[in-house]
């Protein structure tokens, strides 16, 4: 097997064993980036002179016999709107392509003290928002699987570069499915954690009350081995806490497992081959032991609906800030612009600066939030929202998972669904339940329709993440 296509797990192993070194490894995925990258485009901006100087360092503790977290030495892709002091971010935006990182993220500094290898900042849709990376400000990523089909998004890029093996694992973002969709489409794990496990500080905000950074692996074990090192109480995020996961009981015996089928996320427009697929993962389940019964989550229909209302109107508010004068790109210092005041200014920078998918929902969700209109849409749909977070607790209380698929159909062509918003909110119809109701789902590989991955979703109860592994490492021993 080729360094770069090592997990985590068994990357450690090696580095400690002395089999290769850090520099090795690192070289070995950036190989690999420069061999496949020019076809994939996961990367938005590469940190190869800092990785290998870092990798240096980490050889000279190993060959110290220091010991060191199991992170060490392994190199990491980061999701483009994470904060790393003195590299470019951009959030995949035109509005801060020159904008350098003034500080470390909270998870960035948890990952330095792990001794992370930081590769470089992965592609996105424009400020997270979309579902097939497409929104990208500097072009589309292409999913590693079928090079004329998205990986999925927002975070196309980190999920592309773990399935490509050119990163060990990555970070990406999650506010109604980013991390989820894409790691179904391409074949990977990749976690949403409790809204509040993991420190905001530093993740460029969309929709603050759905926001959460997570994990994209190679595998179940992969995962929870990054959730456990990023996760935490963070004094600079005052939403997050430490998870108590005393009041959650796991098991690691499958027959003491009670899984949860929603019944209306079989409905209608689903694909009946990811539908299949998914059936015969939890049937798998059930064969060795699982207890498996039908649940209902009555609520569903109207998450969409609610989840654009209220991303929509934070959305507006969070991206007020990119007005010219403190961030990146100002019209002002346009040749193509003349700019008559400070209110052109403003008006110009972000019709320039922002694409169109951006500018739609700050504009919806302007609306949302006006008077006359902020009763009518957005107080009624936060009632929504705490109607869906009473129907997980009340499914909670009969099961310890539930599985569903992870999108209805497998990854789509490019180009498919760009011009129609609607059919692409529809990719997220089972992801953004998940965040307005705060809980945590976890993204695995089920099967495949033709050559094309199909995800299974696990979604668990609040702080509910080591139940969620316990199911997912059960299931990926079963697919084995
Ligand atoms: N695809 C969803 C959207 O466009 C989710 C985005 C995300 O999770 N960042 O809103």
């Amino acid at each position: 097997m080729l360094l770069n296509q090592l997990t985590i797990l068994k990357a450690s192993k090696g580095l400690k064993n002395k089999e290769f070194s850090s520099l090795e490894l690192t070289q070995a995925v950036f190989d690999e980036i420069k061999k496949s990258d020019g076809a994939i485009h996961a990367y938005l901006s590469l940190n190869e002179e800092g990785a290998l100087a870092r990798a240096g360092e980490i050889d000279k503790k190993i060959a110290a016999n220091e010991s060191l977290p199991i992170l060490a030495g392994v190199p990491v892709a980061i999701k483009d709107n994470i904060l790393i002091e003195g590299l470019r971010c951009t959030a995949g935006s035109k509005i801060l392509e020159n904008y350098v990182a003034p500080y470390d993220a909270s998870v960035i500094k948890k990952l330095k003290e792990a001794g992370a290898v930081f590769l470089g900042k992965t592609n996105m849709d424009e400020f997270a928002m979309g579902s097939s990376t497409e929104n990208s400000a500097f072009g589309p990523t292409k999913n590693p699987c079928d090079l004329e089909r998205v990986p999925g998004g927002s975070s196309g890029g980190s999920v592309a570069a773990v399935a490509a093996n050119e990163a060990i694992y990555a970070l990406g973002s999650d506010t109604g499915g980013s991390i989820r969709q894409p790691a179904s489409f391409c074949g990977v794990v990749g976690l949403k954690p409790t809204y509040g496990a993991v420190s905001r500080f530093g993740l460029m905000a969309m929709a603050s009350s759905f926001d959460q950074i997570g994990p994209v692996a190679k595998n179940v074990e992969d995962c929870r081995v990054i959730f456990e090192a990023i996760k935490g109480k963070d004094l600079l995020d005052s939403t997050s806490i430490n998870l108590s996961t005393s009041d959650v009981d796991t098991t690691s015996d499958v027959k003491n497992l009670k899984i949860g089928i929603p019944k209306e996320y079989f409905a209608k427009g689903i694909d009946a081959e990811v539908e299949e697929a998914v059936k015969q993962a939890i049937k798998k389940l059930q064969d060795a032991g699982a207890k498996v019964e039908e649940v209902s989550l009555p609520h569903s229909e109207y998450a969409l609906a609610c989840y654009y209302i209220i991303m929509a109107s934070e959305v507006s508010a969070n991206l007020a800030r990119y007005d010219g004068i403190k961030y990146g790109y100002s019209a002002i210092n346009d040749s193509l612009f003349s700019v008559k005041n400070l209110l052109d200014n403003y008006l110009k920078t972000r019709q320039h600066g922002f694409g169109a998918e951006v500018r739609r929902r700050i504009m919806l969700g302007t609306y949302s939030l006006s008077s006359g209109y902020y009763d009518a849409y957005y107080l009624k749909a936060q009632k929504v929202r705490a109607l869906i977070k009473k129907d997980f607790d009340e499914a909670f209380e009969k099961v310890d998972v539930i599985l569903t698929p992870t999108s209805p159909t497998p990854a789509f062509k490019i180009g498919e669904k760009i011009e129609d918003p609607v059919k692409m909110y529809l990719s997220d119809v089972y992801t953004v339940p998940i965040n307005l109701a705060g809980v945590p789902a976890l993204s695995m590989p089920c099967g495949l329709v033709g050559r094309l991955p199909v995800g299974l979703q696990i979604i668990g109860p609040q702080f509910g993440e080591e139940l969620i592994f316990e199911a997912g490492l059960a299931l990926e021993q079963l697919l084995d």
